[in-house]
């Protein structure tokens, strides 16, 4: 038996052969040609081809995965129709007079190095796309079906990379889990993992003589055995059954109260990003939403959402929760989250940079088309507001007068608003250390942990090298969340925790002994917190 260590995307446990699954990288040939019109003509045949496989996988994603996650798929086909690749297609088949494979193909590399080299994170990230575009065509003009082919028994694929392409065309019934040695966890595949609850590694040493062997995933730790021995092997079945169990249990705790043991009645909220994870939320049972990262619609976008897009989604999602509390996050972009219509200078400490509340204090107005769709959305649901990467009184105290004037104008304009509550995420140890003074401000503090670990430690949460040591559960965190929930308690607020940790069922008891009156957590450990919740007493 081998074990190796590697980065989990997704809790869980896999069994089962591994498909080790090689890219069929073609070999491209450089040959002349006699008719350049001729070839141009095979490479637009060729491209619509491709683009046709790309508006089917489009389809296909919407359904297994939502919309925001589909979108990839009509990103490559726009690549697909860029005036600046088809150019160089054309060009190359007409200047050089050569094939349009080797057109394409070299294309795909010069763009792929462009885009690389680029400062910007978005474009950088499209270098894999594009050469996954061109791969596409290049298989077309093959005649060739570069889709992952079908799986004929269940299997742990295993590959260098997998493109989200890749992962959203293989058959989910027979994906038992995947490996690779590229890839990072804020990658559309990581995301497509846990969308579509897949245990899943990155970061593996992976070895091709391991096709067809036996393997276990162990999501949980961060493992792979490959072919593991008889006990191990028996352990794990013996827990993935023991885990099937339990999640049908869990369903039977679905309108259930959160409550504990003596009557402690917790707030158990889910995380999303867009309006399409609100059927997970509402599948779940979650009881409200806890944190709506509302900066991922500024992400999707290629110029400033307007006052009306935001305040659509703003209401829809308020109207679709019916009445339950929907914490929407303000603008969180800065650090790893870059957005290229905000034209920020490259920073030497992004993490500690102009990032988040920063961003929007000193772009008043990129705040204010925000909040007032916020308010404005508040006359159709339990809308709440809560502000990140707060670290003084003052930034507290201009937001709260910047929030007054919005409300003034709406009264001026006759525009209705409803009760809005105004939070703060506590994920800097300043606010910390502030807290009580902070609680006297505000309704409720939201722990941003992944944040506070990142600062309290001192520890990139980007950076893989550190992975080991990103520790939430470290003393100094856990004696925040104990202070920030006392200073917050003193002054009649509520306290929740919004960050990963408040996920770890390992913690959940801690938490309600802490006093934390709130857990926001993905939709999928809903229902898993709530079981514990239920059976804790807070004690003495
Ligand atoms: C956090 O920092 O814990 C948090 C919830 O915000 P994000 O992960 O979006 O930075
Ligand atoms: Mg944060």
């Amino acid at each position: 038996m081998e074990q190796y260590e590697g980065k989990s995307i997704y809790n869980g446990i896999a069994i089962g052969k591994i498909w080790f699954y090689e890219k069929s990288e073609q070999q491209v040939k450089r040959v002349k040609i006699d008719n350049a019109d001729e070839e141009i003509k095979r490479y637009e045949k060729a491209k619509e081809i491709a683009i046709a496989q790309l508006n089917q996988l489009y389809d296909k994603a919407v359904t297994d995965v939502g919309e925001a996650n589909a979108m990839i798929f009509e990103v490559h086909a726009m690549m697909l129709e860029d005036a600046d690749y088809n150019d160089s297609v054309y060009n190359i088949i007409q200047t050089e007079n050569v094939n349009a494979e080797y057109a394409v193909a070299t294309t795909g590399d010069n763009f792929s190095v462009m885009f690389a080299e680029m400062e910007d994170e978005y474009f950088k990230a499209r270098s894999a796309d594009v050469k996954d575009i061109s791969e596409r065509v290049i298989a077309a003009l093959a005649g060739v079906d570069t889709d992952a082919g079908d799986m004929d028994e269940p299997v742990i694929v295993v590959a260098e990379d997998l493109a989200p392409s890749e992962t959203v065309q293989m058959d989910k019934t027979k994906l038992l889990g995947f490996v690779t040695r590229l890839g990072s966890s804020n990658s559309h595949t990581a995301i497509l993992a846990r969308t579509m609850n897949i245990p899943a590694l990155i970061g593996v040493d992976i070895d091709s003589s391991w096709n067809n062997k036996m393997a276990i995933i162990d999501g949980r730790k961060g493992l792979l055995y490959v072919e593991p021995d008889e006990v191990t092997l028996a352990a794990y079945k013996a827990e993935q059954k023991k885990d099937e169990e339990a999640r049908e249990l869990l369903k039977n705790l679905k309108g259930l109260p959160d409550e504990t043991l003596d009557g402690k009645h917790i707030k158990l909220y889910a995380n999303i990003g867009s309006v399409a994870d609100v059927a997970n939320v509402l599948a779940n049972d979650a009881a409200g939403i806890g944190l709506f990262r509302s900066e991922f619609l500024y992400l999707e976008k290629t110029d400033y959402p307007t006052e009306e897009e935001q305040f659509a989604i703003y209401k829809t999602v308020a109207q679709n929760m019916a009445g339950r509390k929907v914490v929407i996050r303000t603008l969180d972009i800065g650090a790893d989250k870059q957005v290229d219509y905000f034209n920020m200078d490259k920073e030497e400490n992004p993490a500690m940079g102009y990032r988040a509340i920063r961003i929007c204090l000193d772009r008043i107005d990129i705040f204010k088309t925000q909040l007032r769709a916020l308010y404005r959305a508040s006359a159709f649901g339990n809308i709440a507001i809560m502000f990140p990467m707060i670290i003084s009184l003052s930034e507290v105290k201009r937001i709260k007068e910047i929030c007054e004037d919005i409300k003034a104008e709406l009264k001026e304009n006759g525009i209705e608003y409803g009760e809005v509550e105004l939070g703060v995420m506590i994920e800097t140890p300043a606010a910390v250390m502030i807290s009580d003074e902070l609680a006297k401000e505000v309704d409720f503090f939201s722990i941003g942990t992944n944040d506070l670990t990142q600062y309290t430690l001192a520890i990139d949460r980007q950076n893989s090298k550190l992975d080991s040591i990103y520790d939430s559960h470290h003393p100094a965190v856990l004696k925040m969340i104990k202070m920030v929930a006392d200073n917050g308690h003193a002054e009649g607020i509520w306290v929740g925790i919004c960050g990963e940790l408040a996920s770890d069922t390992t913690l959940t008891e801690t938490f309600i002994k802490m006093g934390i009156d709130e857990l926001s957590v993905s939709p999928g450990y809903v229902l898993p917190i709530r079981k514990i919740i239920r059976q804790t007493r807070r004690g003495k």
